[in-house]
């Protein structure tokens, strides 16, 4: 199992964000979160997700899906900060473990309130 995002529904609510930091810290905290919900300064109403997985980051934009294998690392780190994305890299973050030790399964696809997220 694995997780698939469509940007093209996403808002940038943040919720899979909290959701997945919940699920890291046992608190609202997203700086743990390995999903980060990103907006650019220069396109309105243009969103898209990051995810860090274990050996790649996907990055979902409206205009498609990219994966970024982690061993390209500045164009993967560079992709979180021009997307304006939390302050933490998305390199130093802890890998989508798929939620599974949790009951409810993964958080983000639970809490995404537009079914951006889903199960691939
Ligand atoms: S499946 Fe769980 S660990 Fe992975 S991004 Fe979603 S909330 Fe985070
Ligand atoms: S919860 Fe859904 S709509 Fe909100 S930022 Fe995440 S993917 Fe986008």
């Amino acid at each position: 199992m694995g997780i698939q995002i469509d940007a093209l529904k996403c808002t940038g609510c943040m919720a899979c964000e909290m959701a997945c930091g919940y699920h890291r810290d046992d608190g609202f905290a997203l700086l743990s979160s390995c999903i980060v919900a990103y907006r650019t300064k220069e396109k309105k109403d243009y969103f898209g997700v990051i995810l860090k997985r274990d050996e790649d980051l996907l990055i979902a934009r409206p205009e498609g899906t990219e994966i970024k294998r982690i061993g390209e690392t500045e164009a993967a780190a560079d992709s979180g900060k021009k997307a304006d994305a939390s302050a933490k890299p998305m390199l130093l973050r802890e890998a989508c473990d798929l939620c599974e030790e949790m009951d409810l399964g993964p958080m983000c696809i639970k809490f995404c309130p537009f079914d951006a997220i889903s199960e691939a």
